[in-house]
């Protein structure tokens, strides 16, 4: 306790110094009676916290807020208490640590861990609440020893995992490396003991030659009369043990176990430096790396080279200006180093631009200790524009600011989103449209008998991919209506110019055609009639066209003799066909004699015509096929009807079946009716071998006085 005091009574103005001791008591007696698991006081924790930031010369509000770090999660202080004492600014801190103490990690995954470190950041919304967290850690692991071994383990997991790779984000090296290290000495502590004495020995081995090589640089630097410092350091243990391992390589394999340093003025004298450096000794290619043009995202600028000395050992050379050693040490933390005034250097622009605190306080150097803009601006907002949530599994999602519910459903899976129909926020029932907020643990509850996503969801959904799956939901829904409607209409206009579409519709065809259009299936094909995207011609014509080439395929060049099975059609012949079924038409009964056509529809095989009759002018041309009479006769009766017009006599049908029963043609009906006053109309059908008799009958009712006018009749 009595260093942290002397440190306090060094670095603080008089009034900071009178607040830190205040929350030094305040928190002194509030922790009374509290001990650690090593026995100590529970006190000494927060105290230790404040010195590692005393240590990076924080401002009063942090040391502060670090002394009080437990007080407000482990006593009975309240946060009123702790406003009325120190203020808002203190009281913010203090609940920000306490807020992401409750963070709890669970899942080793790179991916978990990554999302799990920038919710830290979303989380501290002030930079100084994630410091002020790190300085906890960097203690409770420097205090591990005490705890028992299944904690030790995963402290340091979560500490390697999360912690570690967190401070070197923001650039303070110096606490990133203990804590990669004192995480490997709890993880891995065979590889840890052997790996102090392996770099210990070949350390004190190498120092000769290391003192050689930076005497050597010295005389350069004089030679060039360039300022600068020069000095060998050893690299942190988990960096080397990472390289082992990552790159599969022995101890002895790795040769930078230091690196010599040189810190110089000015950008200038660096690159001035690594040119000389490069004509002492030769670089190794692929090994030199120009942080200084491209700075690494924590700020880092340096110039890297590895070169080979003449005994043939290589060893890497780091460059740099004083201003980029201290963000290299201290990251973001060099922000209060600069506070003090003591050095001439400006930090480099592209840095400043990035961090805009950082700029403004250059600019205003030394006036701001206490004023708003200055604490204004250490409010880093490294992620605004993502918020980072729990699934009930403890994965850790992040989203775009303004996501909901939905959004965070559909990001988990499409089937979960389309299923939702209820969304629980910390255990309670929220609104689907409810806005998530950091640290929320999400909770979708999903229905299999939902009917899928509602329209008013895109009014809300803040997320493309939420937006997409949605509209995809009711494109597909869509679709498949648009499908069956597609059918329906090809299968109506097949029917229509008479074909079965099951009969068109062969796989290979309908490929053809979907190929033709660009279409990814035949449903596609099929919905885009269906919406009007393709008229049904374009899709039925070709088949037709298909269906033909198969038919005419089949043709055989003459017409084929009698057939037994068509006794019941006389015998008709259809040119090129022998195996069609075939079928008189009701509409103009043909009968022998009479010119005839045939017309094919497959699944009703052939169906013969008059050629006079008016059905046929409605015909496609290309489906009508050459049909004829056998020339050996037929002995079948054939049914042909004639219409004749009277005047309206007495005793006119008498005659008119009396005349027809002297020829010995049966009739087999007949039927007369009164049309106006003075006409009547007798519809009378006979069986008839051949045209001629029908027409010696048509021509002797003629003689029949009284007869206005006689015709063969057609039903259509
Ligand atoms: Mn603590």
């Amino acid at each position: 306790m009595d260093d942290l005091l002397k440190k306090v009574e060094k670095v603080y103005s008089e009034k900071n110094r009178k607040l830190i001791l205040k929350a030094y008591d305040f928190a002194k007696s509030a922790h009374q009676g509290q001990y650690r698991m090593s026995g100590e006081e529970y006190f000494t924790h927060p105290c230790h916290v404040a010195e590692v930031l005393v240590n990076l010369n924080f401002d009063a509000a942090t040391i502060v807020a670090a002394l009080l770090h437990d007080v407000l999660e482990d006593t009975n202080v309240t946060d009123e208490e702790m406003r009325n004492e120190f203020g808002d600014e203190v009281l913010a801190l203090v609940e920000g640590v306490t807020k992401l103490d409750k963070l709890q990690f669970k899942s080793a995954e790179d991916e978990q861990a990554e999302n799990l470190r920038k919710m830290f950041f979303a989380m501290a919304k002030d930079i100084r609440v994630l410091i002020i967290k790190l300085a906890d850690r960097l203690h409770n692991m420097r205090s591990l020893s005490s705890l028992p071994r299944h904690r030790q383990l995963a402290m340091a997991r979560e500490t390697l995992d999360i912690y570690a790779p967190l401070a070197g984000r923001i650039g303070i090296s110096q606490i990133k490396c203990e804590l990669d290290d004192l995480s490997m000495k709890y993880l891995y502590p065979k590889e840890y003991d052997e790996l102090i004495s392996m770099v210990s020995s070949k350390l004190s081995e190498r120092q000769e030659f290391i003192d050689t090589l930076c005497d050597t640089i010295r005389e350069k630097l004089k030679e060039l009369g360039i300022q600068g410092d020069v000095w060998g350091r050893p690299k942190h243990l988990y960096s080397i043990y990472k390289k082992m391992t990552s790159k599969g390589k022995t101890f002895d394999q790795i040769y930078d176990l230091s690196a010599v340093r040189v810190i110089v003025d000015s950008v200038k004298d660096c690159y001035a430096v690594l040119g000389a450096i490069h004509t002492i000794w030769k670089p190794i290619p692929g090994r030199f790396k120009d942080y200084i043009a491209m700075p690494k995202p924590n700020f880092y600028q340096s110039l890297h080279t590895t070169v080979m000395t003449k005994i043939g050992v290589p060893f890497e050379i780091q460059i740099r200006t004083k201003a980029m050693h201290t963000i290299a040490e201290y990251g973001i933390a060099a922000h209060w180093r600069y506070k003090e005034g003591n050095s001439g250097t400006n930090i480099p622009d592209n840095i400043s631009n990035k961090l805009g605190w950082l700029k403004n306080e250059v600019e205003v150097q030394g006036e701001l200790e206490n004023s708003k803009e200055f604490l204004d601006s250490l409010k880093i907002d490294l992620f605004g524009d993502e918020v980072f949530v729990f699934s009930p599994k403890g994965d850790v999602i992040n989203l775009p600011v303004g996501s909901t519910a939905v959004d965070f459903a559909y990001h988990i899976h499409s089937a979960i989103g389309n299923k939702c129909i209820g969304a629980k926020i910390n255990t309670k029932i929220v609104p689907l449209s409810t806005e998530l907020s950091n640290g929320d643990i999400v909770e979708i509850i999903t229905s299999n008998s939902a009917k899928g996503p509602s329209r008013d969801w895109l009014k809300f959904v803040k997320t493309a991919g939420a937006k997409t799956k949605i509209r995809q939901f009711f494109k597909r829904e869509m679709l498949e209506e648009n499908i069956k409607q597609g059918k329906e209409m090809l299968e109506k206009e097949a029917k229509r110019r008479g074909y079965a579409f099951s009969d068109l519709a062969v796989p290979s065809w309908l490929n053809y055609i979907m190929h033709r259009y660009s279409m990814a299936s035949v449903d596609d094909l099929y919905a885009s009639v269906g919406y009007g995207g393709l008229t049904t011609n374009q899709v039925l014509l070709k088949l037709i066209e298909f269906y033909k080439q198969e038919v005419e395929s089949k043709v055989v060049p003459e017409f084929t003799e009698a057939n037994p099975k068509r006794s019941a059609s006389g015998g008709v012949l259809i040119k090129g066909y022998d195996d069609f079924l075939i079928r008189l038409a009701h509409c103009c009964d043909p009968v022998p004699g009479d010119d005839i056509v045939g017309y094919i529809s497959r699944g009703r095989g052939v169906t013969v015509h008059r050629k006079d009759c008016p059905n046929v002018k409605n015909m496609e041309t290309e489906r009508l096929i050459e049909a004829r009479w056998p020339e050996s006769g037929t002995n079948k009766a054939f049914v042909a009807t004639v219409q004749i017009n009277t005047e309206n006599r007495g005793g006119m049908l008498a005659s008119i079946t009396t005349l027809i029963s002297n020829m010995k043609v049966p009739i087999t009906s007949a039927s007369a009716r009164v049309e106006k006053a003075d006409n009547a109309v007798v519809i009378i059908s006979v069986e008839i071998t051949n045209i001629a008799t029908l027409n010696e009958i048509i021509a002797k009712i003629r003689q029949i006085p009284g007869i206005i006018n006689v015709f063969r009749a057609t039903n259509g």
